[in-house]
C-alpha cells in the first residue's frame, strides 16, 4: 500500500517508516501537518495516512477533517497516533474522520494489525469504486451494440459543442440510418436484425478516431460526433463508413446480406452557441435528402446559425449511389 506518515517526533517517524518499508509498503513521510496536507493534495494520494495528533501546522484531527471534506478523492484510511489516553479525545479524533488510532508508545505488531484492517477497507473501497465505474459505463451503453446509448451520445455532443466553442474549432455530426432495415427484420427475423446492428456499430467504430463519439440514436439510427472536423473531413469519414458497411456482405448463418447506410452530415463552424436540437435537425435534414435520392450515400448541410433559414443549400458528396 501507499502510506503517508506524518509525525514531528523523529524517533517515532524513523521507526515507523523503517518498518513500513520493511513490510513492503511505499512510504511518504513528513514532520508537520501542512506538509502532510501538501502531499495529500498532490497527485499520489496514499491509501493509508498515519497521522500524529500533535504536530506543527495542521494537527491530526484537523487533517482528518480536511481529508474527509475532499470531494472525488479515493478513500484514505486514517490512523491517528496519539499520546492521549483520554476517551473524550479519542471521540474527537474519530468524529473528525479517523478510522482508527494507536496510543503511543505502541507495539509494532499492533501497527501491523491495524494496517491489515486498513487494507481490508481500502480493498473494499476499491471494489466499490470499480463496481460503480462498471455501473456508470452500463448506464451509458447501448446493451446490444456496446456503443453509447441515446442519452449518452447527446451528453457527448453537448460536451463537444462546449469544447468547440471554447477552442474555436469546427464540429461535425453524422446522422446515419440503415437502409431498408425493416425488411431485414421482416425477412430474417429480429435475431438477424440484432446481429446486423452489432456488426454495423463495429464497422462504424473502426472508422472513427479515438476521440470521436458514436451512439445508437434510435432503432437503426446512429449519431456520430466528430470534434475538430470540418466539412471535408466529415464527408471523407462518412464516405469511409458508407464503404465499410456496403462493401462487404453481412454473413448470417448461410445468408449473405448486403446492408447499406444513408448519412446526413452537418458541420458547425460558428463560434456562437447553438441549441443542440438545431444541429441534429440539420443532420436529419441532410439524411432526409439522402433517403429521398437513392440512399446508400452521404449528403452534407453547412450549418449557419445566422441565416434566417439556418441551413445553407445542401451539397452531395461525389458518390455514385445505388438504390
Ligand atoms: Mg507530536
Amino acid at each position: 500500500m501507499r502510506i503517508l506518515v506524518a509525525d514531528d517526533d523523529p524517533l517515532t517517524l524513523h521507526m515507523v517508516v523503517y518498518r513500513l518499508r520493511q513490510w513492503g509498503h511505499d512510504v511518504m513521510s513528513c514532520t508537520d501537518g501542512d506538509s502532510a496536507w501538501k502531499i495529500l493534495e498532490g497527485g499520489l494520494v496514499p491509501n493509508v495516512a498515519i497521522l500524529d495528533w500533535m504536530m506543527p501546522g495542521l494537527n491530526g484531527p484537523e487533517l482528518c477533517q480536511k481529508i474527509r471534506s475532499k470531494k472525488d478523492c479515493p478513500y484514505v484510511y486514517i490512523v491517528l497516533l496519539t499520546g492521549k489516553n483520554n476517551p473524550e479525545d479519542l471521540i474527537v479524533g474519530l468524529d473528525a474522520g479517523a478510522d482508527d488510532y494507536l496510543t503511543k508508545p505502541f507495539h509494532l505488531g499492533e501497527l501491523e494489525a491495524r494496517l491489515r484492517a486498513g487494507k481490508r477497507i481500502v480493498d473494499l473501497q476499491n471494489e466499490l469504486i470499480s463496481a460503480r465505474e462498471t455501473l456508470r459505463i452500463q448506464a451509458m451503453q447501448d446493451p446490444l451494440t456496446q456503443i453509447l446509448n441515446h442519452g449518452a451520445i447527446l451528453d457527448a455532443l453537448l460536451t463537444e459543442i462546449n469544447r468547440a466553442q471554447r477552442e474555436r474549432q469546427p464540429l461535425s455530426l453524422i446522422l446515419a440510418d440503415l437502409d431498408g432495415f425493416k425488411s431485414v427484420n421482416d425477412t430474417y427475423g429480429h435475431v438477424a436484425g440484432d446481429q446486423v446492428l452489432i456488426e454495423v456499430a463495429r464497422r462504424m467504430r473502426n472508422c472513427l478516431r479515438s476521440y470521436d463519439a458514436i451512439g445508437r440514436y434510435g432503432g437503426e439510427e446512429f449519431l456520430v460526433v466528430l470534434p475538430n472536423s470540418d466539412d471535408s473531413q466529415a464527408l471523407r469519414l462518412a464516405e469511409r463508413i458508407r464503404e465499410a458497411i456496403c462493401s462487404e456482405p453481412f454473413r448470417f448463418y448461410h445468408v449473405d446480406l448486403t446492408v447499406t447506410i444513408s448519412q446526413g452530415v452537418t458541420t458547425w463552424m460558428n463560434p456562437d452557441s447553438i441549441p443542440i436540437e438545431r444541429l441534429i435537425q440539420a443532420a436529419d435534414r441532410a439524411l432526409y435528402g439522402v433517403k429521398n435520392s437513392g440512399r446508400n450515400a452521404v449528403q452534407h448541410i453547412q450549418f449557419d446559425v445566422h441565416a434566417e433559414e439556418p441551413f445553407s443549400p445542401m451539397y452531395v458528396s461525389p458518390i455514385s449511389s445505388e438504390a
